[in-house]
């Protein structure tokens, strides 16, 4: 009775994605998503703030696979089979027409992530694919002759509701340690897991009661070599944004190491160095003589943050231009493109978030992505050490690889 062809433990979306084209390229295959929870597509649901960021217009395969801190190297070929302009395509054919933001981020028109849950759901119940709920797997194995031979393939899976049995064996169990103890015991390494995608707690005078003020800009972390760029957006905790996004995606275990207390340094003028904002200070102290610094923003600065760099630089509103000493300028100009800050600890960051770890890569076929461990395993999402940095990448490499396994299983 309980004795599938495919059997995928993890009702996410690696795991429905895998389903689905297995089952629209062999309909005669039986199919079955095991499901601990007793809803299914959880993360997809809450994902992109209800939106759903399915994917990024990114369309050259060595570009995209640049947008993952872990895996970048290993998914490059992978993308030259599926990708994003495919995921479009995919979705477009089944119903389900995509948008484009300015940011280059991908939603469904009805900017509602329950369209992608509905879609995944219907096209399950068509292909007859058995998605059973509150099955929490608790072992994986097969039988000693087959672990001797693995030339029968018959894996055993033992569930909070029975076991299972099936030739092939899909795992998409996203990043739950439980089931990386499990796929250890079947001989994969598993790199131990820490947060990525998180923002940055700061409290300091210079960003208080700045809540929203954004601003593109270039950081570092001190100490440690990391460094990003873009949009920075300052919270009421601290920062945030896609600039600090990218840091913590790709300091993801260095910032880990040191508990996530460190010190960056923030140039608010992007690309100028303190000796070129030197000068264009001293070309708006010439120009603007008799105002107040405080009257205009400068510099591209949206006008709340440049009068707390003023206020931070010694520079208080009753001073005009004319009246601005050396070292006042100098203090402004080092404010402006070396502001450092004190990092205590890291928040959430809402709209997405994933961990950073996982199977070892180097364990994996990426033509197929099957177990190098174990035959006719097969691995795709967050299961796997790849993660992404914000943007739709995360779901990316779900929906590649549960394509790639899909393809592979029915050649
Ligand atoms: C709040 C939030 C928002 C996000 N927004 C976006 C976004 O907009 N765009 C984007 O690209 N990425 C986003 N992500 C990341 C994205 O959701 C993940 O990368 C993606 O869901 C990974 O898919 P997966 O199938 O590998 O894992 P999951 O989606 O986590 O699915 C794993 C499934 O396996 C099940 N499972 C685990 N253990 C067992 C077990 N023992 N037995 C049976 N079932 C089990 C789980 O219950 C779960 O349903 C977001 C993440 C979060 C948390």
């Amino acid at each position: 009775m309980n004795r599938f062809d495919i059997l995928i433990v993890g009702g996410g979306a690696a795991g429905f994605f895998t389903a689905i084209n297995l089952a629209e390229k062999n309909p005669q295959l039986k199919i079955a998503i095991l499901e601990r929870g007793k809803d299914v597509l959880t993360k997809v649901k809450i994902s992109g703030g209800g939106r759903c960021n399915v994917t990024h217009a990114e369309f050259i395969p060595k570009e995209l696979s640049k947008k993952y801190p872990r895996g970048e190297k290993e998914l490059l070929g992978p993308f030259h089979t599926f990708m994003t302009g495919d995921t479009i395509a995919w979705f477009e054919e089944r119903g389900v027409e995509l948008k484009i933001e300015e940011d280059g981020r991908m939603f469904p028109v009805t900017d509602s992530s329950a369209t992608i849950v509905d879609c995944f759901i219907s096209l399950a119940k068509k292909h007859r694919i058995e998605v059973l709920t509150n099955h929490a797997v608790q072992d994986v194995g097969f039988d000693d002759a087959f672990a001797k031979a693995q030339t029968t393939n018959t894996f055993f899976v033992k569930t909070s509701k029975g076991v299972f049995t099936c030739d092939k064996l899909v795992m998409t169990t996203g990043s739950n340690p439980k089931m990386w103890k499990l796929l250890e015991k079947l001989g994969h390494t598993i790199t131990n897991a820490v947060p990525s995608l998180f923002t940055f707690n700061i409290k300091d005078k210079r960003i208080e009661g700045l809540m929203g003020v954004a601003k593109d800009v270039t950081i570092k972390v001190l100490g440690i070599k990391q460094k990003s760029e873009g949009p920075l957006l300052i919270t009421h905790w601290g920062m945030s944004g896609p600039a600090i996004l990218k840091l913590s995606a790709w300091g993801a275990r260095d910032l880990a190491a040191i508990n996530y207390k460190f010190d960056i340094q923030v140039n608010w003028l992007q690309h100028y160095s303190q000796e070129e904002a030197l000068e264009m200070l001293m070309e708006l102290k010439m120009a603007h003589a008799k105002q107040s610094p405080h009257t205009y923003a400068q510099l591209d600065l949206p006008k709340r943050l440049w009068q707390s760099l003023l206020i931070a630089a010694g520079v208080q509103p009753v001073i005009k231009w004319a009246e601005l000493t050396k070292s006042q300028l100098q203090s402004l100009s080092r404010e402006l493109t070396q502001s450092r800050y004190k990092v205590d600890g890291k928040s959430t960051f809402k709209e997405e978030f994933v961990t950073a770890g996982g199977i070892n890569l180097k364990e994996v076929h990426f033509k197929t992505f099957e177990s190098k461990k174990v035959n006719h395993l097969y691995l795709a999402g967050e299961v796997l050490n790849i993660d992404a940095i914000t943007g739709g990448f995360n779901f990316q490499n779900a929906w590649t690889g549960g394509y790639l396994i899909a393809q592979a299983i029915d050649s």
